[in-house]
């Protein structure tokens, strides 16, 4: 096979990747990209993409099952709703066929080669990768490293048989009767909820004090509550031991006694490592961040003409933040003056209710030394919110307190995930309360509370 020379090769083609690789080729860089699965990587084919369309499914189903039962809607009566997850698992696979084909079509659109296969590397030049046709070798004058994070499996329940990563409960054809969910963090909730609406009986087994612990206590509440509502155990500083039979596993409770959960299904979702083994890191020179590949503020490594981008270069693990450096890196390889000056990466945690945060809570804003003018506006007071049933929750913006910049925005509630552009923007046009304060927020929608909240901030909300 003949070898094949570009000016930028990508390893891995999860939203990183192909970010890179889509704008490196509008730029008119000759750009190979190499993939053994399909692409779109973990994001498109079993993350973001997938499980936001479970949880669609299983609102649904849930919401006519609240109306069958004359808890949802009044006015509204239907009958005995049922729910077949192998069917919506098509309706699912739907969708993400139609991205990953978008995404081979934009790749294609801007000139960019695919190569099918794994990548290894010899040096800091080039890899060779194992493709259905043989070894190809691609040598290239720039290399971006988007190999992404895998499942963090837990010795006593490895992966296999009734022990889930979150891959394999995506695509289950029907819900476990009895499923515990090791880790209250995203996944763990994002899934351990859907799957309840879809009539599993659900344990959670988190090991920290409290459920979501990488967001303020404040903002997961609501969260905390309506697990309570939906009938899902939370077991708090607990562990689960491992098995103790075919269905029924031990856990380590809060004060130190043995506890039995049955289970006909585990999932595991104790958090994401970096996929850094596997593809020849031995043969490069790269400095870590801890599990991490060390990268600047221009996403370079410690080579020269490598860089690294993604859930392989550190936290946030989050999708956008991935694709915003490879959208960067694609522009500095060609020689354009760029760097990682982002005021934030927003966060949205997909549960019911959903949490959205941009920037500093108060909280952080405090320990970092700076005098702070908060403002929080319920979603009890309004009309959006309370006409779609779903007024639990609220919205907060943290300012400076001498000329009142926006330093952070969080919210809590049913909806608010589509905030977080108008989050994201505010922080990175430098807005001050008084801007948002005065912005015409269309009525009624959710927006109107982070204007009243900015206004409640300088001390005149009008709604409260
Ligand atoms: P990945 O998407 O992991 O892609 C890496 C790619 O590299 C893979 O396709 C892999 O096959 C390939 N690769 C690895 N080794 C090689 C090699 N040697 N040669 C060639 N290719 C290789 N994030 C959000 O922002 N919002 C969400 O709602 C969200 N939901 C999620 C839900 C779940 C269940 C999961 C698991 C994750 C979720 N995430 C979400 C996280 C998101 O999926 C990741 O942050 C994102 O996919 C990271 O992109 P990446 O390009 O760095 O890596
Ligand atoms: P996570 O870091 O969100 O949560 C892991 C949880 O497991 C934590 O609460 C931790 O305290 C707990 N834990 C750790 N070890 C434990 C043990 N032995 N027993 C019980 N609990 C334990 O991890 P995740 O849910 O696996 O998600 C991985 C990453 O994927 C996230 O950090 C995020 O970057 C990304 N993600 C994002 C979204 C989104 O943006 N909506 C959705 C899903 C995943």
């Amino acid at each position: 096979m003949k070898d094949i020379s570009c000016a930028v090769l990508v390893v891995g083609a999860g939203p990183g990747g192909y970010v890179t690789a889509i704008r490196a080729g509008q730029l008119g860089l000759d750009t190979v990209i190499v993939e053994p699965r399909r692409l779109g990587g973990t994001c498109l084919n079993v993350g973001c993409i997938p499980s936001k369309a479970l949880i669609h499914a299983a609102d649904e189903f849930f919401h006519v099952c609240e109306m069958a039962q004359g808890r949802r809607t009044p006015g509204i009566s239907l009958s005995a709703p049922s729910f077949d997850l192998a069917a919506c698992q098509a309706w699912k696979a739907g969708i993400v066929n139609r991205l990953t084909n978008g995404v081979s079509e934009l790749l294609k659109r801007a000139r960019v080669k695919i190569v099918e296969g794994s990548a290894r590397f010899r040096d800091g030049k080039t890899v060779e990768v194992a493709t259905a046709t043989g070894i190809q070798v691609i040598r290239a004058r720039d290399v971006v490293i988007a190999t992404g994070s895998e499942a963090v499996a837990l010795p006593s329940l490895p992966f296999g048989g009734r022990v889930l990563s979150s891959t394999e409960a995506l695509a289950l054809d029907a819900p476990p009767q009895r499923l515990v969910v090791v880790g209250a963090g995203y996944i763990g909730l994002e899934l351990g909820t859907a799957f309840r609406k879809l009539g599993s009986e659900v344990t959670v087994v988190e090991a920290a004090e409290r459920i979501l612990p990488q967001y303020e206590a404040e903002l997961t509440r609501p969260v905390a509550a309506r697990l309570r509502e939906l009938g899902v155990a939370v077991h708090l500083g607990a562990k689960v031991r491992g098995w103790a039979g075919e269905r029924m596993l031990t856990m380590e409770t809060a004060g130190g006694a043995d506890e039995r959960l049955p289970a006909d299904a585990v999932l595991v979702t104790v958090g994401r490592r970096p996929a850094t083994e596997g593809w020849g890191r031995e043969e490069l020179v790269l400095a870590m961040n801890g599990p991490f590949i060390a990268v600047d503020e221009q996403c370079r490594t410690s080579m020269r003409g490598v860089y690294a981008v993604g859930d392989v270069t550190g936290e946030p693990m989050l999708a956008h933040r991935a694709m915003a450096q490879g959208e960067m890196v694609a522009g500095i390889i060609a020689g354009e003056k760029r760097s990682w000056d982002k005021v934030a990466v927003p966060a949205v945690c997909f549960t019911d209710p959903e949490i959205v945060t941009a920037g500093l809570s108060a909280a952080r804003a405090r320990a970092a030394g700076i005098e702070t003018k908060t403002g929080r506006f319920p979603l009890t007071a309004n009309g959006r919110a309370l006409s779609t049933e779903s007024a639990d929750g609220f919205v907060a913006v943290v300012a400076r307190a001498d000329n009142h910049l926006i330093l952070g925005m969080q919210a809590v509630g049913a909806g608010v995930s589509e905030l977080s552009a108008a989050f994201g923007l505010a922080l990175e046009m430098g807005a001050r309360l008084e801007d948002v304060g005065a912005t015409i927020h269309a009525h009624p929608t959710l927006g109107e509370c982070l204007q009243e909240a900015a206004l409640r901030a300088l001390g005149h909300a009008v709604h409260i």
